[in-house]
């Protein structure tokens, strides 16, 4: 077979065009053209890609988070120390520093001598039936208040005589008034409790009567800042060992329930009832006092810090008992002297 030789006019050269130089990265600088991506390998560096992206949106999402958090943790913390419970009142800094600090364990400790009062006596209790302990000493005892318009006058003159009295305290009158709670107790008198409404106790029920200590406690200790425990209470009216004697068993196991001494009076002046005659409730004292004193015997008067002629007499009062060569002891004392002297 003859080979067909077919002449082509040969290609005309183009000529060279100067084209830009590439640009190349440095790792390429083979001289060599740059490969293609092989599929698999383009796959590899998209899903790496993608893992970085989502590397970084989940560190920005964490990071976020965080700060809400911690914005959140600040505002709670910051939202329960200024609302905490619905009745207690909010304490600033400030305020906190101008409460009295909570105090020690008073002389003498009346929870050794609640100890030692129930392993002797199922109802401890002091002067219910108008008896008090032998000796010389005067419980001077103020009920109802703290009152803005007298108590303030009567811890203005036990603070000049240097004397320590009992307060038995109305919770209501506690709620209304805190910071006289606070300068009685600061002052360094000892705490009862009246009950919350100034109960009648041998109307109440068992529950009613835990209802009536356990809130003015709680009012005491709102008042205070701190959880400041009443040893003593005194019933209103003197009930139920006045009347209402049937309320009495009941009375007695919730009181002993609640860790708290009755406390009733062995003088009882009638402060209450003598109008705006502060002379006469020095002359009610003096006759009190010399009617039930038969012997030796402690005393524990009935007094009413919500009473101006008692604000007014108390000056008076104290001259008399001093005058006689009594000293003044507080309530706590006298209830030491019953129960832990053998
Ligand atoms: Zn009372």
């Amino acid at each position: 077979m003859e080979n067909i030789r077919v002449h082509r006019p040969p290609t005309p050269r183009r000529p060279p065009t100067r084209r830009p130089p590439a640009r190349r990265s440095p790792r390429r600088d083979s001289g060599k053209p740059p490969r293609p991506i092989p599929k698999v390998a383009s796959d590899t560096f998209r899903r790496a890609r993608r893992r970085r992206l989502v590397a970084r949106r989940v560190a920005c999402v964490l990071a976020l988070c965080l700060v809400v958090a911690l914005f959140s943790f600040g505002t709670l913390t910051h939202g329960a120390s200024s609302s905490g419970r619905g009745h207690v009142r909010s304490v600033s800094p400030v305020e906190a520093a101008a409460l009295p600090s909570p105090p020690g364990p008073p002389p003498p400790n009346m929870g050794q001598v609640w100890v030692a009062a129930v392993a002797r006596d199922p109802s401890p209790d002091l002067a219910t039936g108008g008896v008090g302990t032998s000796g010389i000493r005067i419980a001077l005892t103020f009920d109802d208040g703290p009152d803005p318009r007298t108590t303030p006058l009567i811890l203005d003159t036990l603070k000049e005589r240097g004397v320590e009295a009992t307060f038995f305290v109305v919770g209501r009158q506690v709620a209304e008034n805190p910071a006289l709670l606070r300068r009685i107790v600061a002052e360094g008198h000892a705490v009862g409790n009246h009950t919350y409404d100034h109960a009648d106790m041998s109307g109440l029920s068992a529950g009613q009567m835990r209802d009536e200590l356990r809130s003015t406690q709680e009012a005491v200790d709102d008042a205070l800042g701190h959880h400041h425990p009443m040893a003593l209470m005194r019933p209103p009216y003197g009930n139920p060992y006045l009347e209402g004697s049937a309320a009495l068993p009941q009375f007695r196991e919730v009181v002993r329930g609640q860790r708290l001494f009755p406390v009733a009076w062995t003088v009882d002046p009638g402060d209450y009832l003598l109008g705006d005659d502060a002379d006469g409730v020095v002359r009610a004292v003096a006759r009190a006092d010399a009617a039930g004193r038969e012997g030796e015997s402690d005393e524990v008067v009935l007094l009413h810090d919500n009473q101006g002629q008692t604000a007014e007499a108390l000056p008076k009062i104290v001259d008399y008992y001093e005058g006689s060569g009594r000293r003044f002891a507080g309530v706590d004392d006298l209830l030491a002297d019953k129960y832990l002297e053998p």
